[in-house]
């Protein structure tokens, strides 16, 4: 069966309008003959709505409730959709998550996908029906319904690609592709034809919000081919594929990643095992934590400072604060608002003197960097989230990224 996943976001379903418009793309895929699984989102700002609306019923909501709320956003945009597609004499039919047997584990707002069942998907696709799956939401054990995380209906796409054996999986969206910076941050971002997997990795993880993290880690994983196309036209687009195919360059794109804080652990002893029992105290809590950094010991004492996203430090300092008599720390401290600048490309670990550019451009700008990490395709410096746009369009520009040409494979 000659399968294509298409997924369309939030915006690209935002209106009547739209859905209509994203209805009439799907009828022309379908007529050309293409088995179609199509994953939407909930419709424009709809989740972020939800969210409010907890908000002013209570500060802590049970995370089971949270998930059953935010789930009801995307099961309204793949009705009107499978509406919209009949109005066109296509026979369409809706599925939520459960329902089309995406399967997950049990951790409410970031479940992760363990299988799935692709059996009641390929029987209506073999009736000749094309198939709206509810993105971003899937079922736990004992029938749960759970989330995948904000901006996870495009792993549930790259997942179920995986599972149908699709031909590829095609992201529509707002922008004409994946370009080198936010083009809504710098005016100068250019679009890439072609981006290698370990590159959208990194964006991606970096803050890239175009795709979810985990869709470009699953595309990777099972080399399902991957392409961010405009959902409000024709043509453009991005292809993610195998990076030797690639020319080379330093530089692919770069990214903020707003909403980051530090949590500090001040005057921890340092000995064998201590390391080891802060972050599975945290582990244990689901905090996930983007970088630590450990200072050199004085007096038999440490430092470590670790970067994690502002929604999870109250819960950060909550948790080592009822470790600090056992780890014997001086005090636990934490600071809010600061955003990570990443740059990211293949050619960082081949070429000296990157991260002296780099660093060399933010004190131009006189921008503080707190804390810096790297890896072999990335550098990420923390910074005052006040200073990020100005950091971001200094090295996008002094990086030359507005006139980077990557339109060929070598
Ligand atoms: P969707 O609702 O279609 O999932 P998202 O808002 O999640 O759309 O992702 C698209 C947005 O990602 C764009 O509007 C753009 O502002 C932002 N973005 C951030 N970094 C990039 C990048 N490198 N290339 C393209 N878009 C980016
Ligand atoms: N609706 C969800 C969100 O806003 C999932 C998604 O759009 O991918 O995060
Ligand atoms: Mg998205």
């Amino acid at each position: 069966m000659d399968i294509i996943v298409q997924k369309y976001g939030g915006t690209s379903v935002g209106d009547v309008k739209r859905i209509k418009r994203v209805a009439r793309r799907i009828l022309s895929s379908h007529q050309r003959g293409i088995f179609l699984v199509v994953v939407v989102s909930a419709m424009g700002q709809t989740t972020d709505r939800l969210i409010r609306l907890t908000r002013a019923i209570t500060a802590s909501p049970s995370q089971r409730e949270m998930d059953m709320l935010l789930s009801t956003g995307e099961q309204v945009s793949i009705a009107l959709l499978s509406m919209a597609l009949h109005e066109l004499g296509v026979d369409a039919i809706s599925m939520t998550g459960m329902q089309s047997g995406i399967i997950t584990d049990n951790r409410y707002s970031m479940a992760k996908i363990k299988g799935i069942k692709s059996e009641p998907l390929l029987s209506q696709l073999k009736r000749g029906k094309v198939v709206i799956v509810a993105g971003f939401q899937g079922v736990g054990s004992g029938k749960q319904i759970t989330t995948l995380g904000r901006g996870g209906s495009d792993t549930s796409a790259t997942a179920l690609a995986v599972a149908l054996g699709a031909r590829c999986c095609e992201i529509y969206t707002d922008v004409d592709g994946v370009f080198t910076t936010d083009p809504s941050v710098v005016p100068g971002a250019r679009k890439l034809d072609f981006i290698s997997y370990e590159e959208m990795v990194e964006l991606a993880g970096a803050g890239a919000s175009v795709l979810h993290p985990r869709s470009v880690e699953i595309a990777m994983k099972y080399q399902v081919p991957l392409a961010v196309l405009p959902s409000y036209m024709e043509g453009g687009g991005t292809v993610v594929t195998e990076g030797k195919t690639l020319e080379k360059v330093v530089i692919t794109g770069m990214t903020v990643n707003r909403n980051i804080a530090k949590v500090g652990i001040r005057g921890i002893p340092d000995r064998p095992g201590i390391a080891a029992r802060v972050f599975s105290a945290l582990g244990r809590h689901g905090i996930n934590i983007r970088l630590i950094i450990q200072s050199m010991a004085e007096d038999g004492r440490n430092d470590i400072s670790l970067v994690v996203n502002q929604e999870y430090v109250k819960s950060a300092v909550q948790v080592l604060q009822k470790q600090k008599s056992a780890l014997k720390a001086k005090e636990i401290v934490h600071q809010t608002h600061f955003a990570e600048v990443s740059i990211v490309g293949s050619g960082i670990a081949s070429t000296p003197g990157v991260g002296a550019r780099m660093f060399r451009i933010l004190a131009k700008e006189k921008i503080n960097i707190e804390l810096i990490s790297s890896s072999e395709v990335r550098i990420t410096c923390v910074i005052e989230e006040r200073k990020a746009v100005t950091a971001l369009r200094a090295l996008h520009k002094e990086f030359r990224l507005e006139k980077l040409q990557r339109r060929t494979r070598s």
